[in-house]
């Protein structure tokens, strides 16, 4: 089926109900597939619907949104030290580890590539999934015009949780490890979705509320990278993966970091203004000495920039903990049956200690996987 197909499906279901959740589900599923579509093919695409977001559905996804942010500040001493922890050893760890050397990426056929990643997949017990990727679904190679859309990422993957269809996007796709990976990534999102068996409004509070999203998406990547060094494919590229994979967690947990230690009624104005951002700044500026990390918070700083660098943060390190079980026990290990069925609540502390996701241990699965790349 093609996207305007895609879309009218999607326009059609929205008509037939009432539901707001579906609704709401409906509405950012046609919105994101127009914006796919309009930076494909800049002004071809006539706009599908005539009023998008009413505001019945506005409200409701403020209200997802608002109890994002109650759980958040009620959460925010236990971020703030747990990332600490974490950030102070790794900071020091990753200083000690060769400089990140983006290696080259080597050309591969078609077929060594779908060798390759088919090969990993058998090796993760998810071979059958990579085929139902490839035979009911789409992995659209794409080249983005409009350098605005989804610029932070490298793939993304478009999910209509009412009728169970997705789309794969991988952006300046090559037969190349590096866009193996990316795919790898994505294909972590389609197991995430494709294991999630619930209603619209709980889907809604994953989508808006959780800090799980990332999490089967790192747990591929990190298989995948795990898999090229005990296999000794592209061993050097592997291991410069490795290292930019530490290196953007570090990023990601240091953004986290930072919005843990905004007080709260910074955070709850709304207002992006200039005022605000300045006394961001100042207050940034009170904790970090590294002018970069300041420089690069206020220049990227967003309200909404909780939800997604929490589900970035959080995926990094949970991320860990199930690479480690699944390479040591297999799909029946307990950890990962919990976390399949907790995915979808708001974030719990109690839950990681009850998972013994402790900086601590965090610490050293970290050290057991770096220690393959220490000079
Ligand atoms: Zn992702």
């Amino acid at each position: 089926m093609n996207f305007s197909n895609k879309i009218k499906e999607a326009c059609k279901l929205l008509k037939a109900t009432n539901n707001i959740d579906k609704k709401i589900i409906l509405e950012n599923y046609i919105n994101n597939l127009e914006n796919t579509m309009n930076s494909l093919a800049p002004k071809k695409i006539k706009q599908y619907r005539k009023i998008p977001y009413t505001e019945k559905i506005l409200e409701k996804m403020f209200y997802y949104h608002y109890e994002m942010m109650e759980n958040f500040i009620e959460n925010k001493e236990f971020h703030k030290n747990f990332l600490d922890q974490i950030l102070t050893i790794t900071e020091k760890e990753q200083s000690k580890l060769p400089q990140e050397n983006r290696k080259e990426d080597i050309k591969l056929t078609k077929k060594e590539f779908y060798y390759i990643l088919s090969s990993f997949m058998k090796s993760i017990n998810k071979e059958k999934l990579l085929d139902n990727i490839i035979n009911n679904h789409q992995i659209h190679k794409i080249n983005i015009n409009d350098k605005d859309t989804y610029k932070t990422d490298s793939g993304y993957i478009l999910y209509n949780h009412i009728n169970k269809d997705y789309d794969i996007f991988i952006k300046d796709f090559s037969y190349n490890i590096s866009s193996m990976l990316t795919l790898v990534h994505e294909i972590g999102h389609a197991y995430d979705y494709e294991t999630l068996e619930c209603d619209s409004a709980t889907y809604n509070k994953y989508y808006f509320q959780s800090y799980y999203g990332e999490v089967y998406s790192k747990m591929f990547e990190r298989l995948f990278i795990s898999y090229m060094l005990k296999n000794n494919i592209e061993k050097y590229k592997a291991e410069s993966l490795l290292l930019e994979f530490e290196n953007n967690s570090l990023a990601s947990m240091s953004f986290s970091y930072i919005l843990s230690c905004l007080d709260e009624q910074l955070l709850c104005n709304q207002n992006d203004d200039k005022n605000k951002k300045k006394k961001i700044a100042n207050k940034i500026s009170e904790q970090f000495t590294n002018k970069n990390v300041v420089n690069q918070f206020i220049k990227n700083y967003h309200f909404m920039m909780i939800p997604e660098n929490y589900n970035y943060a959080y995926g990094n390190i949970i991320s860990l903990f199930l690479k480690d079980v699944y390479e040591e026990e297999g799909l029946s290990s307990n950890l990962l049956k919990q976390f399949s069925k907790k995915r979808v609540e708001v974030f719990n502390k109690k839950e990681l200690d009850n998972w013994e996701i402790t900086p601590n241990q965090y610490i050293k699965l970290y050290k057991k996987q770096i220690h393959s790349i220490k000079k």
